[in-house]
């Protein structure tokens, strides 16, 4: 007799752990089964992969679906449907909402509102802050809860922990790994007077200076050494901190975003104005070498779109009154994959940083890798199909991106989720049905 899946992918190129192998994946309940099925297995469903690559079910760690907040912007129903039709399967979304996720009631009102609302799986960050440290042990082990996030520089709410004695005080309490925003807030405020308003929108690269992120990553080092509570340094912005941070592994992990791989000073500023401006800023050539240079010798530990959508007349205001932060959680594969194409990192690498890299880091448990009695959790690729990224592709209703016009080869055309097909061909399949990821305690 036969055996027989509730789903079967067949035909396709598989991203193993091991390295890519052409395979079949059978699927039941929810969970890879088996690896290389037999030719006699039936299935459900069967999806044809012949002549595209199958990866294990990409996750950005690094998204701001602004919900609660103000839904004309982002919400988590449009912030995870732009992720689904993106190629993602999971998504990390940040506290800094309004109101921001800081206690039990707002964590609880999330856990339940994502769970009817989000179109892929999704983990929750709890913000620190200088009153919470006493509960932020219990908070970062509930459910579907990734890390504790600090901001120890500033950026859009106002959740901020700048001070040595508060962020040590709150690496004390707990024992899971914290997730920082790494600028010296004082720095920041230092050197604010130096510019005006109506300056050109490069000069947010200069005032949040490479010092500002370097001081500000040295500091948090320090602490961590001392209280040995490990970090995950987000969107490492400068070349100073990706060689610092080599000395630092048995406590440090870190996170590069897309844009600083893809975008540089001062051509991004001529250009997209306020629509490339973001913290930490897009940089030179010198630190977007450094970060290739990262992903090529291992530093970097998992990959981000810090998807943080604003208004698109806001973004028009001169500097600084145009908020920082950019859209991304949408074109976050495309724009790695055509990186692929021209050759800046393997496939391979791709998956180990937006899948397995995610998973170490955050402790995921279930996701991870595309192995037995794992979720069923894939993004199909089409390495050779080409398109253009256009604003009007983007579903976050905020409507813009910044690589808009940029051409792209290498495409996600499949996204399924826990065995269930949730986006083919850039349609967007069934209903709303993510869940909250696990996490090793
Ligand atoms: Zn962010």
């Amino acid at each position: 007799m036969s055996t027989h899946y509730d789903l079967l992918i067949t035909g396709g190129t598989c991203v193993l752990p091991w390295g890519m192998e052409q395979t079949s994946v059978g699927v039941r309940n929810g969970r890879i089964v088996d690896l290389g099925v037999d030719a006699t297995a039936t299935a459900d469903e069967v999806v044809n992969a012949s002549g595209l690559h199958v990866l294990p079910g990409l996750i950005d760690p690094h998204v701001h679906l602004r919900d609660p907040g103000d839904a004309s912007i982002e919400s988590i129903p449009t912030g995870t449907k732009g992720a689904v039709l993106g190629g993602l399967t999971a998504v990390f979304d940040m506290p800094n909402t309004r109101p921001a996720i800081t206690d039990a009631t707002q964590l609880a009102w999330k856990q339940g509102y994502a769970e009817q609302a989000a179109w892929c799986d999704m983990g929750l960050y709890v913000g620190g802050t200088k009153t919470n440290i006493p509960e932020l042990a219990a908070l970062e082990l509930g459910r579907g809860v990734c890390a504790i996030k600090v901001f120890a520089g500033s950026s859009t709410g106002d959740l901020m922990v700048e001070d040595d004695e508060h962020l040590e005080l709150l690496m004390r309490s707990g024992r899971r790994r914290i997730a920082y925003h790494s600028e010296d807030e004082y720095r920041l405020q230092e050197r604010k007077h130096l510019f005006k308003v109506g300056d050109p929108y490069a000069r947010h690269a200069e005032w949040r200076d490479e010092e500002a992120a370097f001081l500000g990553t040295r500091r948090l080092m320090a602490l961590a050494r001392k209280t040995k509570r490990a970090a995950h340094i987000l969107h490492v912005s400068t070349a100073e901190e990706l060689d610092y941070l080599k000395d630092y592994r048995d406590i440090a992990t870190a996170e590069v975003l897309v844009n600083h791989l893809t975008q540089m000073a001062p051509d991004v500023y001529d250009r997209l104005k306020g629509f490339g401006v973001m913290n930490p800023p897009i940089r030179g050539q010198r630190h977007y070498d450094a970060a290739w240079a990262a992903v090529r010798n291992g530093m970097v530990d998992t990959i981000g779109s810090d998807h943080a959508p604003h208004p698109y007349a806001a973004k028009l205001k001169p500097w600084p009154e145009c908020p920082a932060g950019l859209t991304g959680v949408q074109t976050l594969v495309p724009v790695m994959l055509d990186h692929v194409n021209a050759g800046r990192l393997s496939l391979m690498r791709m998956v180990d940083l937006m899948c397995a890299g995610p998973a170490r880091v955050y402790g995921v448990v279930g996701k991870g890798r595309m192995a037995a009695g794992y979720d069923a959790d894939f993004t199909l690729v089409d390495m050779g199909k080409k398109g253009r990224i256009e604003n009007s592709w983007i579903v976050s209703p905020c409507g813009w991106t910044p690589f808009d016009g940029m051409q792209i080869t290498g495409w996600p055309v499949g996204t399924i989720i826990r065995g269930q097909a949730v986006m083919r061909d850039g349609e967007v399949l069934g209903s709303p049905s993510g869940r909250l990821v696990n996490f090793a305690g």
